[in-house]
This record gives C-alpha cells, sequence and structure tokens, in this order.
C-alpha cells in the first residue's frame, strides 16, 4: 500500500523477478480494460479519469477472478489493492474461502512534496491520462481520506510493515527486503 506515486508498482515488479511470483495490480487490470474499451474499461473509465476509487464490488471481483487462477497458487503481491477498509474486510473473505491468508502488508511511506513531483515527472514520461496536476490533487486527496481506516485495520492484525519510501529505488527495495525478512 502507499499512496499515488509512493512506488508501489515499481517496487513490486522488482519483488516479483526476485521471489518468481505474480504482482495483481489493479490499477493496471483497469488501465488496460479502459484502452480494450471492454465492458469493464467503460464502467471503470470515468472514475480513472477523475482520480477517483471505482466502486467496491468492481474491484473486489476483479480479485476474485484473479486470485482463483493457476498462476496465482505459488503466491502473488497485491499491488494497489485494497484501497478501502471495505475492500480489505472482503479480501480477507476471498482469501478464506480459498484457504489462503495474507503474510505481509506493506506501506511504502513517501513525504506529500515528493509524491507530488514524482507524479508530475510520470506525466511526462508515461502519459498515463490521470497523471495531471488537478487529478493529481485529487487522487492523492482520496487517498488520505482511506488511509487511516486501512492502516489501523493491518495494525490491528499485526501484519503491517512502514518503509520509508524516499529515496531510489533499489534503496526502497532494500529496505522492503528488510522488513519482509525475506
Ligand atoms: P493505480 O495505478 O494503483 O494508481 O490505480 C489507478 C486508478 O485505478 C485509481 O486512481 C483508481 O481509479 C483505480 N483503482 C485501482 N485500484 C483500485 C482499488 N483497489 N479500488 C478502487 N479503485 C482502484
Amino acid at each position: 500500500m502507499g499512496a499515488p506515486g509512493a512506488g508501489k508498482g515499481t517496487q513490486s515488479k522488482t519483488l516479483v523477478d526476485s521471489l518468481s511470483i505474480i504482482q495483481i495490480s489493479t490499477g493496471d487490470i483497469l488501465r488496460s480494460a479502459v484502452e480494450g474499451e471492454s465492458s469493464l474499461g467503460l464502467e471503470a473509465k470515468a472514475y480513472l479519469t477523475a482520480g477517483n476509487l471505482v466502486p467496491d464490488e468492481i474491484v473486489i471481483k476483479i480479485i476474485e477472478e484473479r486470485i482463483i487462477l493457476d498462476d496465482c497458487k505459488k503466491g502473488f503481491i497485491l499491488d494497489g489493492f485494497p484501497r478501502t477498509r471495505e475492500q480489505a474486510v472482503a479480501l480477507d473473505e476471498i482469501l478464506k474461502k480459498n484457504n489462503m491468508s495474507l503474510n505481509s502488508v506493506v506501506f511504502i511511506d513517501v513525504p506529500e512534496k515528493e509524491l507530488i513531483t514524482r507524479l508530475l515527472k510520470r506525466a511526462e514520461i508515461e502519459n498515463r491520462p490521470d497523471d495531471n496536476l488537478l487529478v493529481i490533487k485529487n487522487r492523492l486527496e482520496v487517498f488520505k481520506k482511506k488511509i487511516e481506516g486501512l492502516l489501523g485495520y493491518y495494525k490491528e492484525k499485526n501484519l503491517l510493515k512502514f518503509v520509508d519510501g524516499t529515496g531510489n529505488s533499489p534503496e526502497v527495495n532494500s529496505r522492503i527486503v528488510r522488513a519482509l525478512g525475506i
């Protein structure tokens, strides 16, 4: 978990390479659905463009259908899910139903000023439709509204690892590896 621009995608990709497991990014799944103009994409498009959260039931269904596939058997990293307490509760139910459980929850912590700088830079490089200043600010607000509830949920379960997300990507990766004890 982490704010937009905290490095969730980058760090997940590094970890899946070293652990030989897969990454499930609800953001990537939704973006490719929007690009492919599937019915999911058409439903999700307005939320992504505005930087708002897609309704819980839609993302929960994506996860429910994804984690039962064969390539998840060895384990997976969820990137960008859950983002609300309701999603976290649903995730617990889905995992239980499939005899799975979470090993750890990593929160990548980056100060807001740096997040905005990173996101604006990414806007130039990747041309993501939701990386312009107005939408970025909205995404950060949406994140702030939900994060306390989520952190509380996982703190209670003793799963939460807080990692300093400043500095370069290999530095953050070693902090995560240390926090996870892998
Ligand atoms: P991300 O790439 O993780 O920053 O996600 C990009 C966008 O996809 C978000 O701004 C939301 O509109 C949507 N999205 C991704 N994951 C979720 C989620 N777990 N719940 C609701 N919306 C999501």
